[in-house]
């Protein structure tokens, strides 16, 4: 018999305003943090014809607003279950009052399956506790990380293999620098090593991942004040030149933002 195994991802919105990612295998749909509304959800969601009592389950990455704020309402409305690591229940647990005890699933940093997909949760540094993951079905291979303040060989092993990543790049360092309005603590926060990743930490991130076959890169949680997407593409695709590595040829690179962006599909 023949059998098509595919996947497919689609971000459904990126940023400081709300995270929520779609992932898809034959048998399962996941959604990966829920930093939206939950009407807003139901939106997005209805855009790529997703009912969300379709929706298998909902891993949270950390207990950040912007990635789990439409958690309480969307899963209690449709009895989903929340899977998130040890460490993350223990800054969400209270924030999520709503939610069922059964609803509430923990991961130890071992991979889990969602029926026929394979999650393999990897710990990034962050001021809270906070994960990135692969969805793995066969040989596709997914990858999803933001919210980290550095990048280390440990993540590099994780993601390797990936045939797309969605990585972060949230911060043009000059952008950052000259901004008025944000206070130094602030700045010193987000450009420290348990912040959020440059546009030029991204880049070189990139290159590493381009020789170990990825393809498609989507640029994410792009700063409303601090870049734009133009800004990221532009100092990425530029270092990536310096590599030899060029956009379009070597590597697609695309940018996530608070709107729908692109649906990739992997057969
Ligand atoms: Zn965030
Ligand atoms: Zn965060």
């Amino acid at each position: 018999m023949l059998h098509f195994q595919s996947m497919k991802v689609i971000n459904l919105a990126s940023g400081s305003d709300g995270n929520v990612t779609y992932i898809e295998s034959d048998e399962a749909k996941i959604l990966l943090d829920i930093g939206l509304s939950c009407s807003e959800i139901v939106k997005r969601l209805a855009l790529i014809n997703v009912n969300p009592e379709q929706i298998d389950a909902i891993i949270i990455s950390h207990e950040h607003g912007d990635h789990m704020k439409g958690a309480d309402v969307f899963c209690s409305k449709f009895n989903k279950p929340i899977y998130a690591h040890r460490s993350v229940w223990v800054g969400l647990n209270n924030k999520l009052t709503k939610v069922k005890i059964e609803n509430r699933r923990l991961f130890d940093g071992e991979e889990f399956s969602i029926k026929d997909m394979i999650i393999s949760p990897f710990s990034v540094p962050h001021d809270v506790p906070c994960f990135g993951f692969s969805f793995i079905k066969d040989s596709n291979k997914i990858s999803i990380l933001t919210d980290l303040g550095h990048t280390t060989d440990r993540i590099l092993t994780s993601v390797l293999g990936s045939q797309i990543v969605y990585l972060e790049s949230n911060y043009d360092k000059k952008m950052l620098s000259l901004n008025e309005k944000y206070p130094l603590i602030l700045k010193k926060r987000i450009a420290g090593p348990n912040g959020h990743l440059s546009n030029n930490d991204a880049a070189e991130f990139i290159v590493k991942l381009v020789v170990t076959g990825t393809r498609q890169v989507v640029l994410s949680h792009l700063s409303r004040d601090n870049n734009s997407p133009d800004i990221a593409f532009d100092t990425i695709t530029n270092t990536l030149s310096t590599f030899g590595i060029l956009e379009g040829k070597h590597v697609m690179i695309d940018v996530a933002t608070s709107r729908p962006g692109v649906m990739f599909k992997l057969r």
